[in-house]
């Protein structure tokens, strides 16, 4: 079976890859080990598959090379596919921060796709397992339906995270295997655990979920913090999980944009107690144990100006140090991946390996949460496809 594109992965950079390939005149086939494509698609953004972010820009990708994903990203852009999706009639919503989702279900995202592959002549094989990769000529694609032939191969095997669904370490063996680096694939995007300390102590907020600022590894993020039975989510966890190291404490500020001293002094004027002065400010769960572990157990009249200063401070600065992350089980997205060193910024081609592509989260391009990485898929599959 000959092609002059074999694309390894049905998934959203293996599927626009082909897209793009296929008008292109080029003889594509997708071969994807899965009962159906798009498996990832399919449950994404809770079945209403947030599939891209019109905030869309470098600044929300985490790369070693931040500087590698702006060529692709600024070829195939959210108007691009917005384009693409209203084409197809299918009706979405902005749901916050430029998020945009489907109004129906995530499967239109995947039926489009799929229709898109059939008018550009693309062939899709499921249930196709890729054993191995030989390479002489082109490259021989060995599979569970027999050998391919191909002059470009794409491979868009995706990330780790969530095996269940079809996820593999292929594609990273394989570049190792062709000598590319490959920077330690990591899940992000990840709720964190905490010690056995922490969670005790934090255990009865569990369910809660306070608005918040939070800062580590260079990054902040304000939005909510969801305390739970593992530890903490929410996606201002989740969008700081991408930054955090192992040892790093989370820096928390309970009260963004206001002035904490502030509002215990006026507090303390009114004759008030710390607890139910923050319950005007945070959920009053939240602070009632945060008074009970931070603050003296007095009332706030009695406070010295140094208590005060540092009870402020703990609101606006709490530390918490995660003792590890939920792992590939729970992670939407595995950060590192196939170094872009290896690779050109405007085919997505090996440098080492002509002929020999890497698209999608498989490269070491992570986005942050919010409909970023269904964009660096859509734009590293399309360069690639305009190129293969
Ligand atoms: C629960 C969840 C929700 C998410 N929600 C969002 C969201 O709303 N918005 C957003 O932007 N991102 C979201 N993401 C992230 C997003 O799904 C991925 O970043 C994106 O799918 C990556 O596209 P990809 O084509 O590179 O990889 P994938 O979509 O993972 O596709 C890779 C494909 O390769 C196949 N494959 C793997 N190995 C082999 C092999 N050896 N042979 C043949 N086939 C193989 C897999 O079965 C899969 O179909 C979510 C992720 C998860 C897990």
């Amino acid at each position: 079976m000959r092609f002059d594109v074999v694309i390894i992965g049905g998934g959203a950079a293996g599927l626009m890859c082909a897209i793009e390939a296929g008008r292109r005149g080029r003889s594509v086939v997708v071969l994807e080990h899965n009962g159906r494509v798009g498996r990832k698609i399919e449950i994404s953004g809770g079945g209403r598959c947030n599939f891209t972010n019109t905030n869309t820009g470098p600044k929300n990708f985490i790369s070693a090379n931040p500087h590698f994903a702006k060529s692709a990203l600024a070829r195939y852009t959210p108007a691009d596919f917005v384009a693409l999706v209203e084409r197809h009639r299918i009706a979405y919503h902005e749901k916050k921060l430029g998020q945009l989702f489907c109004d129906g279900s995530s499967r239109q995202i995947i039926e489009m796709l799929l229709r898109e592959c059939a008018a550009a002549g693309a062939e899709v094989r499921t249930n196709c397992r890729v054993e191995d990769v030989r390479r002489g000529e082109g490259f021989e694609v060995l599979t569970s339906q027999g050998a391919f032939f191909c002059e470009s191969l794409v491979v868009a095997t995706g990330g780790l995270s969530i095996a269940k669904v079809g996820a593999t370490d292929f594609g990273y063996r394989l570049a190792r295997r062709f000598g590319l680096k490959v920077v330690e694939p990591l899940p992000a995007l990840v709720p964190l655990t905490l010690s056995h300390e922490d969670l005790a102590a934090l255990r009865p907020l569990s369910g809660v979920s306070v608005p918040s600022e939070i800062r580590c590894g260079g990054a902040s993020f304000a939005e909510n913090l969801l305390v739970t039975h593992r530890g903490l989510s929410g996606p201002a966890v989740l969008q700081i999980s991408s930054y955090w190291a192992r040892g790093d404490a989370l820096r928390v500020d309970l009260l963004p944009g206001r002035d904490a001293l502030e509002i215990l002094e006026r507090g303390r004027e009114h004759g008030a107690d710390a607890a139910p002065l923050l319950s005007r400010h945070l959920p009053k769960s939240f602070a009632q144990l945060f008074c009970r572990l931070h603050a003296p157990p007095r009332p706030l009249r009695s406070y010295t100006a140094a208590e005060l200063h540092a009870l402020a401070e703990r609101l606006h600065d709490w530390r918490l140090t995660p003792a590890g992350t939920e792992g590939f089980q729970k992670a939407e997205v595995t950060k590192g991946g196939v170094d872009t060193a290896e690779l050109s910024s405007k085919t997505m081609e090996s440098r080492r390996v002509p002929g020999l592509y890497f698209v999608g989260e498989v490269v070491d391009v992570t986005g942050h949460l919010g409909g970023y990485n269904f964009q660096w898929a859509w734009a590293s599959g399309h360069a690639a496809g305009r190129y293969v």
